[in-house]
């Protein structure tokens, strides 16, 4: 098995996995063919909303094994969401954890779309 099919594996086998097979709910406000986004569980924001493709991919640590066009996908759906949010006016963040330091506890790659309230720099 290569290391690719072997993270698409390990990510499938996580909550956001079971989200894309509709094992599990999920408050899904976008979806298309390559990704779902859906609202964060436990918000940090007024929005926060967290796109994944449904492709196994464990997180940014594999970007070079991904498909570059799918993680353009993800950016643009964001941008999509943010705008159904009604978040453009104001402003809105993309975070992408990576890894322990980063505070990353779901193997499969997430971009959370946080607005609503004035967000502080640098982030904790
Ligand atoms: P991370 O810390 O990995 O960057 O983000 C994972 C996020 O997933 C957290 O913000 C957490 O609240 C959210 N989360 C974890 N489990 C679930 C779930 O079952 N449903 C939803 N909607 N969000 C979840």
């Amino acid at each position: 098995m290569s290391d690719a099919s072997r993270d698409a594996e390990r990510s499938s086998d996580t909550v956001f996995g079971a989200i894309v097979r509709g094992e599990i709910p999920a408050d899904i406000v976008y979806e298309d063919e390559r990704c779902l986004a859906f609202r964060d569980l436990n918000p940090q924001a007024p929005t926060h909303v967290l796109v994944i493709p449904r492709a196994g991919i464990s997180g940014l640590q594999e970007a070079d094994q991904a498909d570059p066009s799918l993680l353009g996908h993800l950016m643009q759906a964001a941008q999509i969401v943010a705008r159904q949010e009604g978040l453009e006016d104001d402003g809105w963040r993309v975070v992408v954890n990576v890894g322990e330091d980063a505070g990353q506890t779901v193997a499969h790659l997430h971009l959370h779309v946080l607005g609503g309230r004035k967000l502080s720099w640098p982030p904790g």
